[in-house]
């Protein structure tokens, strides 16, 4: 039995793995992991989180989320908030596919013009996104793409990896000057 304690208010409850009859479940390690959402009955606010066997090894609950800056913008966090759902839920195709959206609504945020991501992030090309930046943003995109539109599957380590870059995104065009401001170089803030 694992004690999950909700990441929000903190309330603990024991789940045991007898009676998570629902969840998804998959093997690794010849151990069961379960990863799920608990939906709070006191605070209604949803926790990640993860057990192998009956331990919990767990608890994304804020992990990823604590790791975004305060200042990225509300709509790229919801983006990512829900791929970190698809991801725990096993739905990497859904990760993948909003990560991209998540990096778009950041840019969006810093006003890049463009219709999509690949036109955003050509535009904030050598401004707000450096060749590395750029390079994520463009793999995210291709990654994104192909599980859409290209019925591509999408592995568990493709969607962490995806998850990780987008925090680094993230964080990066949240903390650099809104276009085109950011054309006339580094400013004081
Ligand atoms: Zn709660």
């Amino acid at each position: 039995m694992a004690e999950i304690p909700c990441a929000w208010c903190g309330r603990t409850r024991t789940v045991s793995l007898d009676n998570l009859s629902h969840t998804y479940m998959q093997t690794r390690f010849s151990q069961d992991i379960v990863r799920g959402t608990l939906t709070c009955a006191f605070c209604q606010k949803h926790t990640l989180f993860e057990m192998t066997g009956n331990d919990a090894t767990y608890l994304p609950g804020q992990l990823y989320q604590e790791d975004l800056e305060p200042n990225v913008p509300e709509s790229a966090r919801e983006a990512f908030e829900d791929a970190l759902k698809a991801m725990l839920g096993s739905c990497y195709r859904g990760t993948v596919a909003l990560c991209r959206s998540a990096i778009e609504e950041a840019l969006d945020a810093q006003y890049v013009p463009g219709n999509n991501l690949f036109e955003k992030a050509s535009k904030a090309k050598g401004t707000i996104l450096r060749d590395i930046e750029f390079s994520h943003a463009d793999g995210a995109r291709v990654l994104g793409r192909d599980a859409l539109h290209k019925g591509k599957p999408v592995s568990m380590s493709e969607a962490e990896l995806a998850i990780i870059i987008t925090v680094q995104l993230l964080n990066h065009i949240a903390e650099r000057p809104p276009y085109p401001a950011s054309q006339s170089g580094p400013t004081s803030n």
